[in-house]
């Protein structure tokens, strides 16, 4: 065959954040496509690119420091070049930090693939004054082919091509073989025969898998152990390792990765002169300072204050907005749709639904700015640190302050974020923990809550208060899960801190997109859904039984009025119409106008403010106007206005009455009545029950089921409605709101964090475990607050 029309696949491998990604993008760019690993959420970039008539495929790779079992990302690595055999491996490393990424590079050769060695960040490597000798270099790596490269200057991108078409065409790729001292070499040999006859079930080389099994690497004990003829090496090689122990007086892989450390360490003393290089780098002084045992905690803190704060009043202009937005597209919808249950399904259910859960996107897309900002900058991996004094007391590892920290975004994130933490304990408690971290979809709870029945003034310090409770009751459950299920120390810290940068633009946009689509998706899939379906359970069986004639009572009210209005109105007046009388008609159109313009300037007003006053005091003498100029009618007009309000009013009132009890009877009032008795002792009528267990869907159901619940009957979607429906309902009080946001706080995560936690645990136990737990939380805490509020006397 042609090499010309074969499919050459290029696989990029390097530490996190030695600039694969950038110059995937530069290789690649626009012919490219992002997806997952079968199986798991590590994300998966593959491009193409075509270079002196050849197709190159090329792979983007999960950065890993190293090529054991300990991550996700080392097994997808090391499993990707055994099994798909790319025709080129680009070991991409920070050419910056050499000596700390070679480490890598000796692993990757071990498996005996073609490579190419790219020395990246060659720009701040230079600018340190570190002399690099590639041939050197390139002798102690068994004759690699070494390319220097600027990934954000786009430089050494085409002798990096150039370079894999050659070795490709050549096929002239190294064995290169460290030696591991006679002990360790003995044993290989001892082992390979037993070996090779696995090979054609396992194509790991045969030397390489020796090695891996006499550092008893679990992934590949694994996948040997069924194969034929295994049992006889893995026998074997459990003897040599106790021979081993014996001889060499410390663990095997201790030893082995001893061996590769030196050989490392050995390689960049003789390949690279760092005489000239400062000492201290930049990212060394600004670490003295962040860093520092005093400052370091105070500094992070102020960060975080800030943080909370930037996002929550900047979000606050455009959710307004927003709110603003759908409150005029419901309207609008309204006028335009003729009443029927499409209407209600529309306005009541999707817009809606959808539309007071939209709002919250602004808050959402800064918060997940700020924390791409943190991560492209470095300053997360040095959180981690300094919180790792204070996580350790709970039984935490430093390391789960990110994936707690991604909690307050979404849950589901935070989860896939502990895969930073190798130990599976660590990570499993961290994943029990992470939800009561209060995630940003619970944030629309809060606000709408809030609003209603806190004042602005203390606002801040209760919505507050949720959050610190949230993280105090994270770090006893954390303790409590330590001493309980997974006793033992965790893990000791070791971290790479990588050197702070400036974060390119770029970068920090596509961080924050890709989280904040998950989001989006969430409100176009998830919540879209949730909300058509509790439009569905609230709004039927229509044909219900009603306890009142509402009909009836409707007609009996229009007659009164008509009685009334004939004998008030009309036969004072002696005429039968009212337009009989031009003078009362306009009259009365003219008062009415001028009722409904001071309802539309005083929405948005509170009654006891001065604007109100004004506005109201401007009414009345208008009014007294009116009444100079037509005083032998005045009278009449005004007490046909006042019977014309009652009507309307008693309407409404019987209009919401009978919603009220269609809702009660729905399918949904059926089961929240059922429930009920369980949430009554935390102050929770079946209303706010129905809500609760929609929000298992996704927390911001429960806002917008309680959208659908509170606001049927009266057509109107926008929060401050909402908020006013809330204030309405007699059953709500602030202690019954507070409670609630604890209940909404601690209990059970959104069924897309609990499938990641099955998918990410491989079980169905923990998401279970999480479930039970978090849930049986709530109800003891919020319990223990509404009751104690209770016997403080908040209760009214
Ligand atoms: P990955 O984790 O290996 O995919 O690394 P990225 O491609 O995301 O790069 C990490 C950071 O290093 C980004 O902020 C890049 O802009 C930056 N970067 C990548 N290559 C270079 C380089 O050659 N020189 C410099 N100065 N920065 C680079
Ligand atoms: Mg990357």
């Amino acid at each position: 065959m042609v090499m010309g029309e074969k499919k050459v696949t290029v696989a990029l491998v390097g530490n996190p954040n030695a600039g694969k990604t950038t110059i995937f993008n530069n290789l690649t760019g626009a012919r490219q496509h992002v997806g997952n690993y079968p199986g798991v959420t590590v994300e998966k970039k593959e491009g193409y690119r075509k270079f002196n008539d050849k197709e190159f495929f090329i792979v983007d790779l999960p950065g890993t420091y190293s090529l054991t079992a300990y991550s996700l990302e080392e097994v997808i690595t090391r499993n990707f070049i055994v099994n798909d055999k790319p025709e080129m491996v680009i070991d991409i490393v920070d050419t910056s930090n050499l000596e700390r990424n070679l480490y890598l590079t000796v692993q990757l050769l071990e498996l005996e693939r073609p490579a190419i060695l790219a020395l990246n960040m060659i720009d701040v490597a230079n600018s340190t004054g570190l002399k690099i000798d590639d041939s050197k270099l390139s002798k102690y790596l068994g004759g690699i082919s070494v390319i220097r490269t600027n990934g954000v200057g786009n430089e050494g991108m085409e002798n990096l091509l150039e370079s894999i078409s050659k070795t490709n065409n050549n096929r002239n790729f190294s064995s290169f073989r460290l030696n591991y001292g006679k002990e360790i070499e003995a044993a290989i040999q001892n082992l390979e025969p037993l070996l090779t006859p696995l090979y054609k079930n396992i194509q790991f080389p045969t030397r390489w898998l020796a090695l891996k099994l006499l550092e008893n690497d679990t992934d590949i004990i694994e996948s040997v152990q069924g194969l034929e003829g295994a049992q006889q090496a893995l026998q074997m090689s459990n003897e040599l390792r106790r021979e081993l122990l014996r001889e060499l007086g410390e663990d095997v892989e201790v030893f082995i990765a001893g061996q590769r450390y030196q050989f490392v360490g050995k390689v960049y003393q003789h390949a690279v002169d760092s005489r000239n290089v400062n000492a201290e780098t930049i990212s060394d002084k600004i670490d003295k300072f962040l860093t520092n045992r005093v400052f370091g905690l105070p500094i992070f803190f102020a960060l975080m204050w800030l943080v909370f704060n930037l996002v929550f009043t900047l979000g606050a202009i455009p959710s307004d907005m927003i709110d603003a937005g759908f409150g005029a597209f419901g309207s609008y919808l309204d006028g335009i749709i003729s009443d029927g249950p499409l209407k209600s399904l529309i306005v009541d259910g999707v817009v809606g639904g959808v539309g007071s859960v939209l709002v919250f996107i602004p808050s959402i897309l800064l918060l997940f700015l700020a924390i791409a900002i943190l991560e492209d900058t470095g300053y997360m991996a040095r959180a981690a640190f300094i919180m790792d004094r204070v996580m350790r007391r709970f039984g935490l590892h430093g390391k789960s302050f990110i994936p707690l920290l991604l909690g307050f975004g979404c849950s589901a994130t935070a989860m896939m974020g502990t895969r930073t933490l190798e130990n599976p304990r660590d990570r499993i408690i961290t994943m029990l923990v992470s939800p009561l971290m209060s995630c940003s979809a619970k944030l629309p709870v809060y606000t709408i809550l809030i609003a209603a029945f806190f004042e602005e003034k203390i606002a801040g310090n209760v919505l507050f208060s949720i959050y610190l409770l949230g993280i105090i009751l994270a770090m006893i459950m954390a303790w409590v899960f330590r001493t309980t299920l997974f006793e033992g120390e965790s893990e000791p810290f070791v971290m790479e801190l990588p050197p702070y940068r400036v974060p390119t633009f770029k970068s920090v946009l596509i961080h924050m997109w890709e989280r904040s689509t998950l989001y989006l998706k969430k409100a176009g899939t998830i919540i879209l859904a949730a909300s058509i379906l509790m439009w569905f359970l609230t709004t039927y069986p229509k044909d219900i039984e009603y306890a009142k004639d509402y009909d009836g009572l409707l007609a009996m009210a229009e007659e009164a009025y008509s009685e009334q209005v004939v004998k008030e109105v009309l036969l004072p007046l002696s005429i039968e119409e009212l337009s009989e009388n031009a003078k009362v008609a306009t009259l009365v159109d003219v008062i009415q106008q001028e009722e409904e313009s001071f309802l539309e300037q005083t929405k948005e007003l509170e009654e006891s403010s001065s604007e109100y006053s004004v506005l109201m005091a401007a009414k009345e003498q208008k009014k007294q106007q009116l009444e100079k100029e037509n005083t032998e009618v005045y009278s009449y007009a005004e007490k046909y206005i006042t019977l014309t309000q009652s009507l309307e009013e008693n309407k409404a009132n019987i209009g919401n009455e009978k919603s009220g009890e269609n809702l009660e009877k729905s399918y949904a009032g059926q089961f929240g009545k059922a429930i009920e008795p369980a949430i009554r002792p935390l102050g929770f009528d079946w209303r706010i029950g129905i809500s609760l267990v929609s929000g298992v869907t996704a927390k911001e159901v429960v806002v917008s089921t309680m959208g659908t619940i509170y606001s049927i009957g009266d057509g109107n979607e926008n929060a401050s409605s909402m908020t006013k429906a809330l204030q309405k309902d007699e059953h709500m009080n602030p202690l019954v709101a507070y409670a609630l946001m604890i209940f909404v706080l601690i209990y059970s995560p959104c069924l897309a964090a609990l499938a990641v936690m099955k998918r990410e645990t491989n079980s169905w136990k923990w998401p279970a475990v999480s479930f039970v737990y978090s849930t049986t939380l709530a109800w003891i805490v919020t319990f223990l607050i509404y009751q104690g509020g209770k016997l403080l006397g908040f209760g009214s």
